[in-house]
């Protein structure tokens, strides 16, 4: 059976460092959607060259473009968990991701969402010297989130899958809140 985990927050809210260790630790596999566009505008692909526009202005990616690479990415699995950090940012990902997961008999175990304030998220993405990450783009991209991510707390809610991490806690204490809410601390000390 393939185990999907979703982590939801906003920009620069430590949820793509947070994947990536719960992914190293536990032999789990990661897609950052964002890695696999920048992975392609870099090699120039027909997608990168597509998404490119969207990426520098801070804005989403049309969604034809994602649900395509996610679902292509999908289809290629073996049963394991699998960390989708980044995606669904959208309510048509959510819902073509829905029917996807129920095509495929997967399952999807919890939705992580890592809480954190937006100043913490302002100062946390302005340091961060990305290309998309100069102040403007930050403020952009926080609006995005809020009128098109945002509304995806609700709708993992209302189906019960919903976890909220204080995520303006150190590195270290929103990974042991994680590993808690997904019970996994006993494999971690009997590793
Ligand atoms: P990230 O590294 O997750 O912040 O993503 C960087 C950029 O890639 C975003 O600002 C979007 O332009 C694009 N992107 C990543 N994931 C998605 C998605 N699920 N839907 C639309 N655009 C995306």
């Amino acid at each position: 059976m393939v185990e999907i985990l979703i982590f939801l927050g906003a920009p620069g809210s430590g949820k793509g460092t947070q994947a990536t260790n719960l992914a190293d630790r536990y032999g789990y596999k990661h897609l950052s959607t964002g890695d696999m566009l920048r992975s392609n505008v870099k090699q120039n692909t027909e997608l990168g060259i597509k998404a490119k526009k969207y990426m520098q202005n801070g804005d989403l990616v049309p969604d034809d473009l994602i649900i395509q690479m996610v679902t292509d990415f999908l289809t290629s699995l073996e049963e394991n968990t699998v960390i989708l950090d980044g995606f669904p940012r959208t309510e048509i990902q959510a819902k073509s991701l829905d029917l996807k997961i129920r095509s495929l008999k997967f399952n999807l175990s919890r939705v992580l969402y890592l809480d954190v304030g937006d100043k913490d998220v302002i100062d946390r993405l302005s340091s961060r010297g990305r290309d998309d990450d100069s102040y403007k783009l930050v403020v952009n991209r926080l609006k995005v989130y809020e009128k098109e991510t945002a509304p995806l707390l609700d709708y993992y809610n209302s189906k019960k899958k919903l976890i909220r991490i204080e995520g303006g806690n150190t590195p270290e204490e929103v990974f042991s809140s994680i590993l808690t809410n997904l019970s996994l601390e006993k494999k971690e000390v009997s590793r």
